[in-house]
């Protein structure tokens, strides 16, 4: 069944753009050629566009630049983050680390990095390449004066504003009928993040922010990508959700993860780096003795908030068993410096 949009519009043209193709052409760009020939058209006909950049991996992980590889971890099936420091590629989930090869070990490539491009660097391509467009951004900076997120959106529905660089703050139910363009930066960020519903996620985005382009009119949407062949951009650009869920469930079938396993989560944070690993690891004994498939403990992928180092052991229980097999005894909820929170069937894993 196909999805239909209110008013019967047909759904956008969706471009899917090959940045490792823009990379090995030796004139890398923010802007491809896909990109910017829809942008040049779009500003021409006086319409409007927006430009979605996922949110910034939280630890990011190595990219290759011409074959598209991220290293991941071959127990849980999540990308490793890469640390830059001691050049090592960790698993947030296991623990388990290697050093962090120089070269892409699947093409030999040098250009072999995170990735790294915030919402001001869009905006300011933008604005160099089309000297005349007025252009917005939308992030976490700007939200944090009151109004301000607002006072944009009022701009762009009334047309004040040519091209709006945003984060996924701009990809949730917004309604408005001057944008025919909706250009994804860069697809990636999201698929490089460390939880086993990255590939979930991004689809999800992908097809919520493609949506956005033509409400009113016929659209266009350009996902830039570095992973053209990646099941969460292939299927969000062909619109077409059946047989992407048939197949990500086959996925979280193979790597043991829900629905055909329960989560629990069990983190330990404290100011004292050594004292939440320390528990978090005598934790993880504990609940060795009682279950069967305990991974870590780990530093969480948002290894410090707010002045908290965080540490975590992630329990994989049949759906059948009892949670209560996972629980964690008094006596390790009530140390002095460390606080432990059970999270059973975690939302997010970061
Ligand atoms: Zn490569
Ligand atoms: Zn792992």
């Amino acid at each position: 069944s196909m999805p239909a949009r209110v008013g019967d519009l047909s759904l956008p043209k969706v471009v899917v753009s090959d940045l490792r193709e823009v990379f090995r052409s030796g004139k890398p760009s923010i802007l491809g050629p896909d990109l910017h020939l829809a942008l040049t058209e779009t500003l021409r006909r006086g319409e409007q566009a927006i430009l979605f950049l996922n949110r910034r991996a939280y630890a990011g992980s190595l990219l290759c630049r011409e074959c598209g590889y991220v290293p991941s971890c071959p127990n849980c099936s999540v990308t490793f983050t890469f640390h830059k420091g001691a050049r090592r590629l960790r698993c947030h989930h296991c623990n388990a680390q290697e050093p962090a090869p120089d070269v892409c070990p699947k093409c030999g490539s040098h250009r072999f990095r995170p990735l790294g491009i915030g919402t001001e660097k869009v905006e300011e391509a933008v604005r160099e390449t089309f000297p005349r467009a007025v252009v917005a951004r939308v992030d976490r900076d700007v939200a944090r004066r009151a109004g301000a997120v607002e006072a944009v959106f009022r701009k762009l529905r009334e047309g004040e504003i040519n091209v709006l660089v945003g984060t996924q703050m701009v990809a949730k139910g917004l309604d408005f009928p001057g944008v025919t363009l909706v250009g994804v930066v860069t697809a990636d960020t999201g698929l490089c993040l460390p939880d086993f519903r990255s590939t979930e996620r991004t689809f999800q985005l992908l097809t919520q922010v493609c949506g956005r382009s033509g409400r009113a009119r016929q659209g266009m949407a350009v996902i830039q990508t570095f992973q053209p062949e990646h099941p969460a951009v292939e299927f969000a650009a062909a619109q077409d959700y059946e047989p992407f869920f048939e197949r990500e469930i086959g996925e979280r079938r193979d790597a043991l993860y829900p629905p055909f396993t329960r989560l629990v989560n069990v983190l330990a944070s404290s100011e004292d780096r050594r004292a939440a690993e320390r528990l978090a690891t005598e934790i993880a004994d504990d609940l060795r003795r009682h279950v069967v498939r305990v991974l870590g403990p780990a530093p969480c992928p948002l290894e410090r908030v707010k002045g908290r180092w965080r540490y975590h052991a992630l329990v994989k229980l049949d759906p059948t068993d009892d949670v209560g097999v996972a629980t964690v005894p008094e006596s390790r909820l009530t140390h002095p410096n460390v606080r432990v929170t059970v999270d059973v069937d975690p939302v997010s894993l970061l």
